[in-house]
């Protein structure tokens, strides 16, 4: 509930989120769909839209759009209807975009997320429909021009529609992470913001708490980072509360955010025409979806990560948290499953991951550079007493930086605890021998210095003799402090 000068404002927000389908060919033609080709250079006569040509749809494309659905809990509709949007932009050689309207491919689903407001949260999908892409305007590339890129022009996107469920900017959010988590484990999407493959229109209105009825709502686009997503949603709330509190009226429109200013501007009224003049796509016939087609994918759907998120929970009894880091990421969470698999205590091996692993990654184009195998023989180490935890530490970055067994990396780097009671009787003695007034001192009871003697052995041995060996031995040489009570 956010509220300016006195009032309590709700916050009602509702997603329309765009993403592309990992597929290597376009949504009608055959031309690649791939990212960062030169300009111009993946485009046919079907995605240029010129006289004659024909759109064929693309198995692939229905099949992944039919799988998001699946993984979104929605109804897939056994005929759905393409249908043209009509509108004028230089980015749009055909003059239309196929879309789906009054039939689309999917309807009633739900998604649930982690609210960081009112924790498990439900977002209702109203509907799922498979749609093209448009091109794209380049404004940085000639000085005061602007440039046109058909390469983007029919590649295939699903458009997902949630209900005006949200109830703060970081509840949108929160759901879109999650968006991005489900269509990723389904191998839908890549869903890389930075490189367009996901984009959101962000609707939002407040009303005051209690009443009913939903406000005028604004739409906000070009949105393109999830800490966006907040920001722009944040400062649309607050401009609306602004205007509400100071007796006037929110107007119903398109706003384009700025995230450089962190402001909302209306966008150019010639480019919003909402009278679409949809009617259905007479060059394509429905689509009809057999029910194995559909019931093939419901079987391909792999273990979503909620549900993975649950197993972790019970299989390895780890904390809701851990496993929710743990189960972010597909990659991560085969990982951890095969560093246990490979004889980790599933909690030291989440300790491991959460850490060191992660941070690795994160510095390095999130590839996971240990082997598991590696890091279940590392953590080895460690447990059997070899390896301090702060050397093992030192052997991951080595074995991630170079390769090679954790072992012989701990041992070319010199790290392999000395575990030799003769060498660590030697050091102790050695250590005594230095320090006689505070030996005198121990056996007069005073306890208290034992971590002083601990501290001259290992420096003495460079960090490499094990601690409790060292611990033992002493105990031992210096004898139990004569009772010094009167
Ligand atoms: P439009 O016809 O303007 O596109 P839709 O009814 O298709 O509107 O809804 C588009 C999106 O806006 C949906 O995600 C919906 O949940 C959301 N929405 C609709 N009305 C509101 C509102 N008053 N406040 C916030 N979001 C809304
Ligand atoms: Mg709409
Ligand atoms: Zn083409």
């Amino acid at each position: 509930m956010a509220g300016l000068g006195g009032g309590r404002w709700e916050t009602v927000i509702g997603l329309e989120t765009h993403v592309q389908l990992h597929t290597k060919s376009k949504m009608f033609c055959g031309c690649s769909a791939a990212f960062g080709a030169p300009p111009n250079s993946n485009v046919c006569p079907v995605c240029l839209g010129l006289p004659g040509a024909l759109p064929v749809p693309n198995e692939q494309a229905v099949k992944l759009a039919v799988r998001a659905a699946l993984a979104l809990g929605c109804t897939v509709q056994p005929k759905s209807v393409f249908a043209r949007k009509n509108y004028f932009y230089p980015d749009l050689p055909k003059g239309y975009q196929i879309s789906q309207f009054e039939s689309p491919l999917a309807t009633k689903g739900s998604l649930s997320y982690l609210s960081p407001d009112r924790g498990l949260a439900t977002a209702t999908i109203v509907r799922l429909h498979v749609e093209e892409d448009a091109g794209k305007s380049l404004h940085d590339r000639f000085p005061k021009e602007t440039a046109i890129d058909l390469n983007r022009c029919g590649v295939p996107l699903i458009e997902i529609v949630t209900g005006p469920d949200f109830r703060s900017p970081q509840e949108a959010r929160a759901y879109l992470q999650t968006l991005k988590q489900v269509l990723e484990y389904s191998g839908v999407s890549d869903c890389d913001m930075e490189k367009g493959s996901l984009r959101v229109d962000a609707n939002v209105s407040v009303r005051r708490d209690g009443e009913i009825a939903l406000g005028t709502k604004t739409e906000v686009k070009n949105i393109n980072s999830f800490a966006y997503v907040e920001k722009a949603l944040t400062v649309e709330r607050d401009r609306q509360i602004g205007i509400l509190e100071a007796g006037g009226a929110v107007e119903q429109q398109t706003l384009l955010y700025d995230s450089r200013a962190n402001a909302v501007r209306p966008q150019r009224t010639k480019e919003e025409s909402h009278d679409y003049r949809y009617f259905p796509d007479p060059d394509l016939p429905p689509l009809v979806l057999a029910e194995d087609f559909v019931a093939e994918e419901q079987a391909a759907l792999p273990e979503l990560p909620a549900r993975k998120r649950e197993r972790f929970v019970t299989q390895y009894a780890l904390g809701i948290t851990d496993a929710a880091v743990l189960t972010a990421d597909r990659a991560v969470a085969d990982y951890y499953e095969a560093v246990v698999r490979a004889g980790t205590e599933p909690k030291a091996a989440a300790n491991w991951v959460m850490t060191e692993v992660l941070a690795d990654a994160k510095d390095n184009h999130e590839q996971l550079r240990v082997a598991p195998t590696s890091l279940a023989q590392l953590i080895g180490l460690v447990k059997g007493g070899t390896l301090s935890h702060q050397a093992a530490k030192r052997v991951f970055a080595e074995v991630a930086e170079r390769g090679g067994e954790p072992r012989n990396a701990a041992e070319a780097l010199g790290l392999v605890q000395v575990a030799d009671t003769g060498v660590v009787a030697g050091w102790i003695t050695d250590v005594l021998a230095a320090h006689p007034a505070e030996v005198d001192r121990y056996k007069n009871g005073e306890t208290k210095l034992m971590p002083f003697f601990m501290g001259q052995v290992m420096k003495l041995s460079r960090g490499k003799a094990d601690p409790k060996l060292v611990q033992r031995v002493l105990e031992e040489k210096l004898g139990s402090p004569v009772d010094s009570r009167p």
